[in-house]
């Protein structure tokens, strides 16, 4: 760690944000990611006598500037978080929450937060020394820059380093407190929230946010707006049921965990997107298999279908038809006992 390392929240200069703060309702509030250290939405909603923060952000950085900015816009301490999925980019700055607020999550999310965080977290510190690397080398071509345009864009891109090597030292797991099986309401004093699952369509547990009152539903990585959703650890099928269920709240916004805030028209376009990711897998199973099999990356075969070249993150497309065929072809039955290759009892 380097002496000039940002390492406290209140250092960060004011103009700093993680994401951008949009009122959906009253004292109801999407955070729209607008940077990696936050990395997903989250929601603040008012509840009278506090505020719930729905999904909590990939950084301490971004979890403390979402604290902040609910008691700014609510009058109020934050009260409770939530965990929609297990995935990092929702899950790792709750450990940034004060302890006496308790976090929610399903059942089952718990479980997967349990069982795959602390791997994640250990890949994600390997990124370190490469950071530190750049680090030195921007600070380098720093020092023989003049230009005053170019200095401060590259003093922003030290200044964003700096901030993902904070974030990468301070990672840190907190599993849930409390959990629930298909629904909890969480009462305030003067408004309750529904929390919602209907099982599991982007990952194996995925619960959404509902305020019946106001038809405002927060999605989590249900919906992902403007942006190939990561499908790799989902269920396709399982998420297009979903759909039909979320679209049956009838909600009138939708606040996805990625892009920009939506409606249910965006929810009803997975109902035609789904099928064509289905359909790229199936078509990459029937092909034969390459002959060296170990050397295959399955993404250099897919290509993303015509009608979808407007949504960004092609490379999210590949990689979940990419590791929904793999995870198809580790399904498929094994060959006979006579064809298997001799087994060494290892
Ligand atoms: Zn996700």
């Amino acid at each position: 760690m380097t002496d000039n390392m940002i390492t406290d929240v209140d250092r960060l200069p004011p103009e700093v944000n993680f994401f951008s703060l949009e009122t959906v309702g009253e004292g109801v509030f999407a955070a729209i990611s607008d940077s990696p250290l936050a990395a997903s939405n989250a929601g603040i909603i008012a509840l009278g006598d506090g505020a719930l923060l729905f999904d909590t952000c990939i950084s301490h950085l971004a979890a403390d500037e979402l604290r902040r900015a609910a008691t700014h816009l609510t009058h109020t301490p934050v009260r409770y978080a939530v965990n929609s999925h297990w995935h990092p980019d929702h899950v790792l700055g709750a450990s940034a929450l004060p302890g006496s607020v308790p976090l929610i999550s399903t059942g089952h999310t718990r479980e997967l937060i349990d069982a795959n965080i602390p791997g994640r977290i250990r890949t994600m510190r390997q990124q370190r020394s490469q950071i530190d690397q750049e680090l030195r080398e921007a600070q380098r071509r720093l020092d023989g820059l003049t230009d005053p345009d170019a200095r401060r864009a590259l003093q922003e891109e030290i200044q964003l380093k700096h901030y993902r090597l904070d974030a990468l030292n301070n990672l840190t797991m907190r599993l849930p407190n409390s959990t629930f099986e298909r629904q909890m309401a969480v009462y305030g004093s003067e408004r309750a929230v529904e929390l919602l699952t209907f099982g599991g369509g982007h990952t194996a547990s995925d619960a959404v946010l509902w305020l019946a009152d106001e038809r405002i539903l927060f999605t989590a990585d249900l919906l992902f707006n403007g942006i190939h959703p990561w499908m790799g650890d989902g269920d396709p099928d399982e998420w297009l049921r979903i759909i039909d269920d979320l679209l049956a709240l009838d909600p009138a916004v939708v606040v996805p965990g990625h892009g920009p805030i939506a409606t249910a028209d965006e929810l009803a376009a997975l109902k035609t997107y789904i099928p064509q990711v289905q359909a790229a897998v199936v078509d990459l199973l029937a092909e034969p298999l390459p002959d060296d099999e170990a050397d295959d990356d399955i993404t250099m075969r897919i290509s993303v279908p015509a009608g979808l070249a407007d949504l960004e993150g092609e490379e999210l497309f590949l990689r979940s038809v990419a590791a929904l065929v793999t995870r198809a072809l580790a399904q498929q039955p094994q060959p006979d006992a006579d064809d298997a290759p001799p087994n060494d009892g290892k």
